[in-house]
């Protein structure tokens, strides 16, 4: 088959006006113009999509599709901590019926905005039997010990027995203010083991610092409240705790990709963090939620120092209980009031090559390219000069997709 468009951006060299990719079964085998195309591949079937650019189907790097139904639930709170008691008061009155409704929610709202891959985070690996998923998915167990820290190899190993009939999976212990350092190191283990992804919540808020760093505020109030041991506050900072609990696995450090962690948010750093990005050789991905960041007033994220240190930056939607939709392309624009000299090209990189590098699919997503995957999406196009603006201000539903070869 081959799919024909005004414009193919390749996210690969400059964009190729009438263009042509060829697809069989699942798989993209050749991208270029298309009158060479169609002479090489005579008698394929040809799906002319007329003025409209296609692209590679984009990839959600964050989200809790778990949390669909909490749109509009949660005013913006001044208070990290307060929102935490806010959405916890929600979740109370769900229940698995609602859940799954709400991740299936989520699946259909990706998919209407052209997202073709999303790395969801779910607090219930029980449940993910019973879902059929639209889109490709990296299921993550996010995991809470807080009320049983003695349990936490129990609860990752169980996790592990509802995720491991899935193709792609990981590990996400919450943040370190609910996961055990013993449920952190757990999960390294198991995904050195299974070669699978590892994701977690870290230096979020201004209170998450103050709570480790001076073993005060609201958050450290609330945590203390709930019975969390508070024994490894008043100390350092989120993130340098952070890289202390993978030091105590040196031997596993060894033996790992330093890529491996898929870091959600990283807004909340001092000048010694940055030291030890630099100094520890970390190289961690990062997954920015600009909308998610906008509803909680964070402080600015330091996009362009972390970009310096070589992280790679990729954005993601967070859940509808702080954003208002699954949008990528509202996440790119957000992210462009507040990046206004970052380039739209570069900008739609952390929706698609960016994202599939982070979910170590650098290979297979993320770009039109010979022997990938066959994800693609294809929005009207104008012609005009600036074709990656007119990408990252497409607002409307996806009409015309292609997911693993399927249309
Ligand atoms: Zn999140």
């Amino acid at each position: 088959m081959i799919i024909r468009a005004r414009t193919v951006a390749t996210m690969d060299g400059p964009p190729i006006e009438d263009g042509g990719v060829v697809i069989s079964g699942n798989r993209i085998i050749e991208v270029g113009e298309f009158p060479g195309v169609s002479a090489r591949h005579s008698g394929q079937e040809t799906v002319d999509l007329g003025e409209q650019a296609l692209l590679p189907g984009l990839i959600n790097a964050h989200c809790h599709l778990d949390y669909t139904c909490l749109r509009g639930k949660i005013p913006s709170r001044k208070s990290f901590a307060d929102w935490i008691r806010a959405i916890n008061a929600e979740k109370a009155k769900l229940g698995a019926d609602d859940y799954l409704a709400s991740i299936t929610d989520g699946f259909a709202e990706a998919k209407r905005f052209g997202t073709t891959t999303v790395a969801n985070l779910t607090a219930f690996p029980e449940l993910i039997s019973q879902i059929r998923s639209p889109i490709r998915t990296w299921w993550f167990a996010e995991l809470i010990d807080l009320r049983s820290p003695e349990r936490a190899n129990e609860l990752v190993d169980l996790a592990i027995k509802s995720l491991q009939s899935e193709e792609k999976w990981g590990l996400a212990p919450h943040a370190l203010f609910t996961a055990s350092r013993d449920l952190y190191r757990r999960c390294e283990e198991v995904a050195r083991r299974e070669n699978v992804l590892l994701t977690t919540h870290l230096a979020e808020s201004p209170e998450e610092m103050e709570m480790f760093r001076e073993g005060s505020g609201p958050l450290y109030e609330f945590m203390k409240s709930i019975g969390r041991l508070m024994n490894d506050c008043g100390k350092e900072t989120p993130l340098a705790n952070f890289l202390t609990i993978r030091d105590y696995s040196s031997a596993l450090r060894a033996a790992r990709n330093d890529k491996d962690w898929l870091i959600a948010h990283l807004n909340e750093l001092t000048e010694s963090d940055f030291d030890l990005l630099e100094t520890a050789k970390r190289r961690f991905h990062v997954v920015h939620s600009p909308r998610s960041h906008g509803y909680f007033a964070h402080n600015r994220f330091p996009f362009h120092k972390l970009r310096a240190l070589g992280l790679n930056i990729c954005l993601g939607t967070d859940s509808l209980a702080s954003n208002e939709n699954l949008s990528l392309f509202a996440e790119m624009r957000a992210f462009q009031r507040s990046e206004p000299r970052m380039s739209p090209d570069k900008i739609l990189e952390m929706v698609t090559v960016n994202a599939a590098l982070a979910l170590h699919q650098e290979n297979a997503f993320g770009r039109i390219r010979p022997g990938f995957r066959a994800d693609l999406i294809s929005i009207p196009c104008s012609g005009s000069a600036n074709l990656f603006q007119e990408i990252v201000g497409f607002d409307g539903p996806v009409n015309w997709m292609m997911v693993n070869g399927r249309m």
